[in-house]
């Protein structure tokens, strides 16, 4: 089910137990700012998930809310993973899903990684 994205964070949500090692990930890349793991159910050969250690619902609460440092830091962390997974040269997909319209359905931000082979078209 698609997530409203006006509301509130709540900390029980699959990637805040994920941050809180309460369940097991893939992980790929982890600093001050950012995690990054594979994604569960993946939609291309490469697909990786890189979320913010901060507690925001969605890329709106994430732009409108989170510091200039945090922003910076998760912006480098998603290009550090794609380049360290080779993808600059092939090229790769960025996709971060809004609320219901974006089909979002985990309320902790979250940008998707894709890569690994030809894209298509940006929407099927
Ligand atoms: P979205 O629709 O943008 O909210 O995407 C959520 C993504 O999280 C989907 O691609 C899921 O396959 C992925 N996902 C859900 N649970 C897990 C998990 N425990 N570990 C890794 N990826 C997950």
């Amino acid at each position: 089910m698609p997530i409203d994205a006006t509301e509130p964070y709540h900390a029980d949500n699959i990637f805040a137990k994920i941050l809180r090692g309460e369940i097991p990930s893939s992980k790929v890349y982890e600093d001050e700012w950012a995690y990054a793991f594979e994604d569960i159910n993946p939609q291309a050969e490469i697909h990786t998930l890189v979320i913010p250690k901060g507690e925001y619902v969605s890329w709106d609460d994430f732009s409108t809310s989170a510091s200039a440092e945090e922003i910076a830091g998760f912006v480098r962390a998603v290009g550090k993973v794609a380049r360290d997974k080779g993808l600059v040269e092939p090229g790769y997909r960025l996709l971060a899903n809004v609320g219901a319209h974006g089909g979002q359905e985990v309320p902790h931000f979250h940008v998707h990684i894709f890569g690994g082979q030809s894209l298509g078209r940006m929407i099927a």
